[in-house]
């Protein structure tokens, strides 16, 4: 794991020992910026909806002025570690941030960093598709 990755588990691994309550807050998450900043959120449960902490990483990048995310981690409470970004998540990470990174989870126990496209194959792509047709780019073709 590189180092970036490491801190990034290491400031999420911090946050959600430190302030998940098993119930509305299970997860953190971190994220790296292109500015090299550590950005970090906390998921909120509710019946009704609410953000997994991916999201509210990328909310907090924003906030923070340095919105573009090059690498990004998500960790579960109660020793889960690293785990995999929901479906959801996959989907606005690709649409928000195409170029960045997740660690993920291996089949061995370790972590690798895989592009968000391919945590998505053949994905519905929002900003493709709201473009107007003349201004749409064009699909990779192979
Ligand atoms: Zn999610």
């Amino acid at each position: 794991m590189s180092a970036d990755a490491e801190a990034l588990v290491a400031a999420a691994t911090a946050l959600v020992e430190a302030a998940a309550d098993g119930a509305v807050h299970t997860v953190a998450a971190a994220g790296l910026t292109v500015g090299g900043r550590v950005v970090t959120g906390l998921n909120l449960s509710h019946f009704t909806g609410g953000p997994c902490s991916e999201l509210v990483v990328l909310a907090n990048a924003a906030a923070a002025g340095d919105g573009r995310l090059v690498l990004v981690v998500a960790v579960g409470n109660r020793g889960r570690g690293v785990i995999a970004p929901c479906g959801r998540c996959r989907q606005v990470l690709l649409d928000l941030q195409p170029d960045v990174a997740v660690l993920v989870p291996d089949a061995g126990g370790a972590t690798r960093a895989v592009p968000v496209r391919e945590l998505l194959p053949e994905a519905y792509e929002w900003q493709v598709q709201r473009a107007p047709a003349g201004e749409r780019r064009a699909e990779p073709t192979s």
